[in-house]
């Protein structure tokens, strides 16, 4: 089973991560469905099946809260090539950085040598389609702030079309609070 940890974020956050990507309106882009928007925190790809029920418990065991995040500005990745186009999210008191450090610990895998970066992928380009970022330009991103929702282990389904997450555990995190 293909897995990876994720922070969930609230409906109204995908809603205007959703309405972000349809202003930027590129025929080039495959939207990702509002109901899918989410924050990889680490991906743990193929897992056997037997497995999944203990990193499942061992990713819920990790859900203190609140997480405060905002949304940044939208990325192209990677730069390069670009092949999705996300919306990077602000950690301003470090919550998310060391949420995503306690997973990483609590799952048993190798931290990445390159630095967190938080975000949303908003859009992937399709296929044969070519992105120049210094050529584009993109409507403003709403700057919002907001406390992660949930965090979650999901299966990944692969195959046409839209890719189908499955919860296999889900922690719902404290609420952060206004401000
Ligand atoms: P598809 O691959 O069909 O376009 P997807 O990327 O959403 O769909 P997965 O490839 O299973 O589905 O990825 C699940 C999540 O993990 C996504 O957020 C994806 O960006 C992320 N991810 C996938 N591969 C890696 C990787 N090698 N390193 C880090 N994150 C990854
Ligand atoms: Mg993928």
């Amino acid at each position: 089973v293909r897995l990876f940890a994720a922070a969930e974020l609230p409906g109204e956050v995908r809603a205007a991560l959703a309405g972000w990507g349809a202003a930027v309106g590129d025929p080039r882009l495959r939207p990702v469905g509002e109901d899918s928007l989410h924050v990889t925190l680490v991906f743990l790809g193929e897992q056997p099946d037997d497995a999944a029920a203990r990193l499942g418990a061992a990713v819920v065991a990790c859900a203190e809260g609140p997480v405060r995040a905002g949304l940044g500005d939208p990325v192209w990745l990677s730069p390069g090539r670009p092949h999705v186009l996300a919306v990077g999210l602000t950690d301003p008191d470090g919550a998310l950085g060391a949420l995503r450090a306690r997973a990483v610990a609590a799952l048993g895998v190798a931290d990445e040598r390159r630095p967190f970066l938080p975000h949303v992928t908003v859009a992937r380009v399709r296929r044969g389609e070519r992105i120049r970022p210094a050529h584009e330009t993109l409507p403003p991103v709403p700057p919002l702030s907001f406390g992660i929702a949930a965090l979650a282990l999901l299966r990944s389904h692969l195959g046409r079309g839209p890719a189908r997450y499955e919860a296999v555990a889900h922690a719902v995190l404290p609420s952060a609070g206004p401000g």
